[in-house]
């Protein structure tokens, strides 16, 4: 069976992968099973450059079948912040809830028709050969005024999904995985991996 690197050190990222991406016939391994601690740098202006840096710099250390990805969150009302600085939007050494307060403390104001968002995912599929396959994925949605619910990771708690009518950390991780970002893009990743190398 081949393996499968889930380059992410985001432990939420990582149990969406290996759910969405289960049962296709590659042993899934993380990056800390794989013994590499060396930490890829995000040095691209844009979450495509991003992935397949990330992804490359794996590939070539693990000489393993790796996926990684580049995500964030773009709100409208601030001409598509966070974006790519999504994970460093309060700094260094921030946590979830510290960036969820500065989202929230820069839409102080802003009604709720203008607090519209989305989700973007690109995933990288790199091989030992160097073959690059990119899968994009986006997500809508409004950022709520007050943090609601429990699961997901990151801005999930303030990111409300108005055809469900709960935002994304009050559903379980399987709904998430149906509709969000990263669900949408890891499913044209897991058809690629299939034809690839012609799991099951
Ligand atoms: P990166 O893709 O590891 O650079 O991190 C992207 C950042 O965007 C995460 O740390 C989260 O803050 C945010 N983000 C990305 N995807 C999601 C998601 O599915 N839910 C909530 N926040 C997310």
């Amino acid at each position: 069976m081949p393996k499968l690197l889930l380059a992410s050190t985001n432990p939420g990222k990582v149990s969406e992968y290996q759910s969405v991406l289960g049962n296709i016939g590659y042993e899934m391994v993380t990056l800390s099973q794989q013994g590499i601690t060396k930490v890829a740098v995000e040095q691209g202006d844009t979450f495509e450059q991003n992935a397949r840096s990330k992804a490359s710099t794996y590939a070539e250390l693990s000489q393993l079948i790796t996926l990684a990805d580049d995500s964030g969150l773009e709100v409208d009302a601030l001409g598509g912040e966070p974006g790519i600085h999504s994970a460093r939007f309060a700094g260094k050494g921030a946590t979830d809830a510290d960036r969820i307060k500065t989202l929230l403390t820069r839409l102080d104001g802003v009604p709720w028709e203008k607090r519209t968002a989305h989700f973007t995912c690109v995933i990288a599929i790199v091989t030992p050969e160097n073959q690059l396959e990119l899968c994009y994925g986006e997500c809508h949605g409004i950022i709520v005024f007050e943090a609601k619910g429990e699961n997901g990771f990151g801005y999930d708690p303030v990111f409300y999904l108005p055809e469900i009518g709960k935002t994304m950390a009050e559903l379980p991780t399987d709904i998430k995985n149906q509709i969000s970002h990263r669900g949408q893009a890891a499913r044209k990743a897991r058809e690629i991996l299939q034809r690839l190398y012609g799991c099951s």
